[in-house]
């Protein structure tokens, strides 16, 4: 039995039109899922300027509505979709580095139907169930929000286990995930200094507890043993390598520009690290949410606003203004 549904496409120059869509019935390994909530993205800005041919949406959490043979998900489970349709068999999956997959079967919402529409087809592998006591708009901070945020800690970690002090470039959601991530496993004094060239934005970071930094006065931050680039500008990842402290570690979490180093003074001399974190592996979705639980109170106040799917141009002219923290998309359930 296929399905039928409506859903959102991001056809370009800021316009969603809502159009027919046909679900096929999940094949081996796979569960189709009833999407109930999808977080916006900076990643999604792309698609809405400049238009997609699949269903965009990949920070999902929903409902198992058929299962395929060969799976033991049961109908009616509740989880999220990890994004990276990882293969479990190559060398780095193997290790259960499944962000570095080199047999990707596809990319959820990325570059293959994600999580906007009203079903979304995946393999069993990526799906992860959480209980009912985490509501589907919060559950959706287990990916980008937590995830990504968890695994970049943990590569500074690698190279530096004596952390005391963190700055964040960039405090849109992953420098505020960043924040929250870095207040939960240091402790609530631990310092985290939090630079954006929006007043709006170094505010809001202020508000969850970091100290927030004009990036015209950077010095203020004092030299830091890691720093985080999530802005993705090449100004912000020159200023963080310009302050890091002696063995410090820059982590570069944000895509988009370069950065030129000097690297006899920049890395030689002081003995530091240049790190790239990208997403993070499926296995640290469980430790993730024991925090969510633990933490449920904080981790929700990232979440600023919520928007039935019909109002996702709305949710989009809001998050993209970029005075917000994440915006979450919801869907009704439906047969
Ligand atoms: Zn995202
Ligand atoms: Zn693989």
């Amino acid at each position: 039995m296929t399905r039928t549904a409506v859903a959102p496409r991001f056809r370009g120059d800021r316009k969603i039109e809502f159009a027919d869509r046909t679900y096929p019935d999940p094949g081996s390994g796979q569960l189709l899922l009833a999407p109930r909530a999808n977080a916006l993205c900076g990643t999604d800005r792309g698609f809405y300027d400049n238009g997609a041919e699949h269903v965009t949406g990949h920070e999902t959490a929903g409902v198992v509505v058929a299962a395929g043979p060969d799976t033991t998900t049961p109908v009616g489970a509740r989880g999220v979709v990890f994004l990276m349709d990882y293969c479990g068999d190559c060398r780095s999956c193997r290790l259960g580095a499944t962000n570095q997959c080199s047999a990707k079967r596809a990319d959820m919402g990325i570059a293959d139907d994600g999580g906007f529409g009203p079903y979304e087809l995946i393999h069993e592998t990526i799906f992860f169930p959480v209980s009912d006591d985490v509501e589907f708009p919060l559950a959706t901070m287990l990916l980008d929000v937590m995830g990504t945020t968890g695994h970049a800690l943990g590569r500074a970690e690698l190279v530096r286990p004596d952390i005391e002090s963190i700055y964040v470039a960039g405090a849109g959601p992953i420098g505020i995930g960043l924040l929250v991530m870095a207040k939960i496993r240091y402790g609530t004094g631990f310092p985290v200094h939090i630079s954006d060239v929006s007043p709006w934005r170094r505010e809001y970071a202020e508000s969850l507890g970091g100290i927030p930094v004009d990036p015209a006065n950077l010095r203020s931050v004092g030299r830091p043993d890691v720093a985080f680039d999530s802005s993705g500008k090449e100004v912000a990842r020159r200023g963080a390598l310009d302050i890091l402290g002696r063995r410090g570690v820059l982590v570069c979490v944000g895509h988009g520009e370069s950065v030129t180093l000097n690297v006899s003074g920049d890395l030689i001399a002081p003995e530091r690290a240049v790190l790239g974190s990208e997403y993070f592996r499926y296995d640290e979705l469980s430790g993730n949410l024991a925090i969510l639980r633990q933490h449920r109170d904080l981790i929700g106040k990232i979440i600023t606003h919520e928007f039935p799917i019909a109002e996702i141009g709305r949710a989009c002219e809001l998050f993209f203004a970029g005075q917000t923290g994440k915006v979450v998309v919801t869907q009704e359930e439906h047969s």
